[in-house]
């Protein structure tokens, strides 16, 4: 097992002892007052005086571990320190990346094995220790499984599958940046990711030419590019995952977007927030601070993957001013049911997520296995609308084939007319009648009664 390097990262330290309290003295900074204890009825409560010792050089940060990821790491990372575990570094240097690493964890099935095995070119296979404690070590069909570890359904490409089916290469005016509509840019730093989600749809890209990130000459002419295009107000950084950059790469790339004077919003798509939650540090929340308005969409699959490592990584992100949304990829056999989709989404929003977008999954080469029909999307919506808090439905949405952008679908609940009235069929199924004098909704040809027609 390597050591991980130290982190600086400072954080509010615990309650000093009772007995030695740092005083403000205003000639020399601080002195140390000594309290000798005397009997009392009521001790004074120890005071939670912000510290003034020097932190030692091994100092890391604090962050939350359930009981179900400690026992994990006892039993499969024995060597691994709970500051290891903590560190997003070390996680990222341990992800299972190997058909011998996963065998460690999970008793595999010789699909799985033969589809591991078989892997050659961009989307590798790739899970951080913190995810791979959240798998199943028996179930293959359980939800997580099924989104990080290959089957050999993979390697089967189905009629209107296509390795870029949205086609963003087309609309990519140079290395990195797809500018698909006039206003805004997806930004792709990256091709390295903490997880491989084995649906993504940048599966061509991700983690190629061995997880490289963009050369320091492309960022500067992906830079130019949006520097000399004024209609360009908003920069999504997707990849890959712009958290896999380092504090410092992000912090010089967030400036410089910053420092842009037409661009008014920045954006980062991630998925480490649910898979690398150890990632969220006080400095990387302190740095991303400084460059609001910054908001920031998680990728979320499941109600499984909210444990409370999860929740204390979103609310770092949230206490630090950046608006949470949630995205989801509508999968066969992990998500596709409403109970499992009311329990992420009434989850997202303890955690102080909004669920953004319910996606239809793309037809990526070789996701036949995953992709449900559009009905089912519509059956979820029907089923989360009205039945739970508005803020808890997302948009359910398809990215149109061949780079139409997204196209929003919602249930109709127009019924129809009677005469004036508009016929309006509520989430519980019922009908009601809206006075709608000289209203056109409801009038067309695929009207039930049609009784605009028959006036
Ligand atoms: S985290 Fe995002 S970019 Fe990376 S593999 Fe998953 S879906 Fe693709």
């Amino acid at each position: 097992m390597q050591d991980s390097p130290q982190t600086e990262d400072p954080e509010p330290p615990g309650p000093l002892e009772a007995s030695a309290v740092a005083t403000p003295d205003a000639s020399f900074g601080s002195s140390y007052e000594i309290r000798v204890p005397l009997p009392s009825l009521n001790p004074p409560r120890p005071k939670l005086t912000p510290a003034r010792f020097p932190r030692p050089a091994s100092y890391r940060p604090r962050f939350v571990n359930s009981p179900h990821s400690q026992a994990f790491r006892l039993r499969h990372y024995p060597e691994a320190s709970q500051s290891d575990w903590n560190d997003w570094r070390w996680q990222q240097r341990h992800r299972v990346k190997s058909v011998h690493d996963l065998e460690r964890l999970l008793t595999l099935s010789p699909e799985e094995k033969a589809a591991i095995e078989r892997h050659a070119g961009p989307l590798p296979f790739g899970i951080t220790p913190y995810y791979a404690s959240l798998l199943d070590p028996e179930d293959n069909t359980q939800a997580l499984r099924r989104t990080v570890v290959p089957v050999l359904e993979e390697y089967t490409t189905s009629a209107g599958e296509a390795l870029d089916p949205l086609g963003e290469d087309a609309t990519s005016p140079v290395p990195g940046l797809v500018h698909r509509y006039p206003d805004r840019v997806l930004f792709l730093v990256t091709g390295l990711c903490a997880v491989y989600c084995r649906y993504c749809t940048r599966a061509r890209l991700v983690g190629a030419s061995g997880e490289g990130s963009l050369k320091k000459h492309q960022l500067e002419a992906a830079l130019a590019y949006i520097e000399s295009t004024p209609t360009i107000r908003d920069v999504l950084l997707s990849g890959g995952d712009p958290l896999s950059l380092d504090d410092e790469r992000l912090d010089w790339l967030l400036g410089r977007l910053r420092r842009i004077p037409h661009v008014e919003f920045l954006r980062i798509g991630t998925k480490n927030p649910a898979v690398l939650p150890q990632r969220i540090t006080p400095r990387l929340t302190r740095l991303l601070k400084k460059y609001h308005p910054l908001w920031m969409s998680i990728h979320f699959i499941h109600p499984d993957e909210l444990t409370p490592e999860v929740a204390e990584a979103c609310g770092r992100l949230a206490d630090a001013g950046i608006p949470l949304g949630s995205q989801t990829v509508l999968l066969k056999g992990v998500n596709d049911d409403i109970p499992t989709q009311k329990r992420l989404m009434q989850g997202l929003l303890k955690i102080r997520v909004k669920p953004y977008y319910l996606y239809q999954c793309d037809p990526i080469a070789g996701s036949a296995h995953f992709r449900t029909s559009v009905e089912k999307g519509l059956e979820i919506i029907q089923g989360l609308r009205g039945h739970t808090t508005g803020y808890a439905v997302p948009t359910f949405v398809v990215d149109a084939p061949g780079g139409g952008g997204k196209i929003p679908l919602f249930p109709d609940p127009v019924a129809g007319r009677s005469g004036d009235d508009l016929l309006l069929r509520n989430y519980a199924g019922n009908l009601y009648r809206y006075p709608d004098p000289g209203g056109a909704l409801g009038c067309g040809p695929s009207s039930p009664q049609d009784p605009c027609v028959s006036a």
